[in-house]
């Protein structure tokens, strides 16, 4: 008899700290939720099941966290490499061009003007794509806003036309404007629609061919005005059309380090346009032409 109440009394002992242990367990583990999400933890008289809740959604949310940490961390060592990449090419060019000279002080004023032309086209160059990363770093991390404004479509595509036609005459292109006579007015952020614009219309050049043409088509649905830049130049395989518009993507490097692109024209495009909550596509065929086409609200 002696012998039973004291095994039964030994299980209720035990069972009583086991019993305390798991309160304390959980009233640390509470205290730890709370300390994580920084806020109130609801739990309801510390019951093991809210307990429980609370940390699969913690665990859920820091799993998110650490992919999102993922992500930046490949976006930033992408865009170093890319970046490094872009300006080694110019600056290369100079460097060699200025040790060419430096090394032959008797070099002919023929060559030497020559020379510095070459090196100041890539200083230009240069230029150009710090100028685009500046951009394009600023749209990526949010950090420019648009200011729209009510202004004619039409006529910033005329002003855009004009521009572009030295450019277009070294190639001998026509670039035409197809649309009513009456104004189209938007509401968007005008000098950043004229990027678009310049952007578009830089490129129906560039990858247009030797006296090709290039045709700006604008036309309403009454809530929108539809911007339609089509050229008959070399096109893009269907395989990089869903790539033109990554930052620093060339259908041909090697062809673009010669035309001069940055690999980020398109890819501040798409950013322009999405800001004002519109969308811009391309539509091509290889050895035919593109179309680029994009939205913007009517005012
Ligand atoms: P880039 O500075 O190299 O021109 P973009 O971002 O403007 O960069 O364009 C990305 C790529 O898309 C270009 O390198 C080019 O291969 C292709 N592309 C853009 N516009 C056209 C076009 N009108 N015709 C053919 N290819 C184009």
């Amino acid at each position: 008899m002696l012998i039973i109440i004291s095994a039964t009394s030994g299980i209720s002992i035990s069972s009583f700290l086991w019993i305390r242990r798991k309160k304390k367990v959980l009233n640390n583990l509470e205290r730890l939720i709370y300390i994580e999400k920084n806020e109130a933890f609801e739990a309801k008289n510390s019951k093991a099941k809210d307990i429980e809740d609370a940390f699969k959604e913690l665990f859920k949310s820091r799993k998110i966290e650490m992919q999102r940490l993922q992500q930046l961390e490949n976006y930033r060592r992408d865009y170093i490499g890319n970046v490094a990449h872009e300006l080694k090419t110019p600056l290369f060019s100079i460097q060699g061009y200025i040790e060419t000279i430096l090394d032959d002080p008797k070099i002919d004023k023929e060559t030497l003007e020559l020379f510095l032309k070459k090196a100041y086209k890539n200083a230009d160059r240069l230029g150009q794509i710090v100028n685009d990363l500046d951009t394009i770093t600023k749209y990526e991390s949010g950090f420019l806003q648009i200011e729209t404004e009510r202004f004619d479509i039409l006529a910033l595509v005329n002003e855009v036309i004009e521009e572009l036609e030295i450019q277009a005459k070294e190639k001998n292109i026509q670039i035409n404007c197809h649309s009513k006579s009456e104004p189209y007015w938007i509401e968007a952020d005008k000098s950043r629609i004229r990027q678009v614009l310049v952007n578009l219309g830089y490129n129906s050049i560039k990858y247009g061919n030797q006296g090709g043409t290039t045709n700006i088509k604008l036309s309403s649905t009454g809530l929108k005005v539809i911007v339609e830049f089509a050229d008959n130049g070399i096109g893009i395989p269907s395989q990089h059309l869903g790539r033109v518009f990554e930052r620093f993507y060339r259908v041909d490097k090697h062809r673009n380090r010669e035309t001069g692109g940055s690999g980020l024209g398109l890819s501040i495009c798409k950013h322009i346009i999405e800001a004002h909550d519109e969308t811009i596509r391309v539509m091509s065929t290889e050895g035919a032409g593109s179309v680029f086409t994009f939205t913007l609200p009517c005012a």
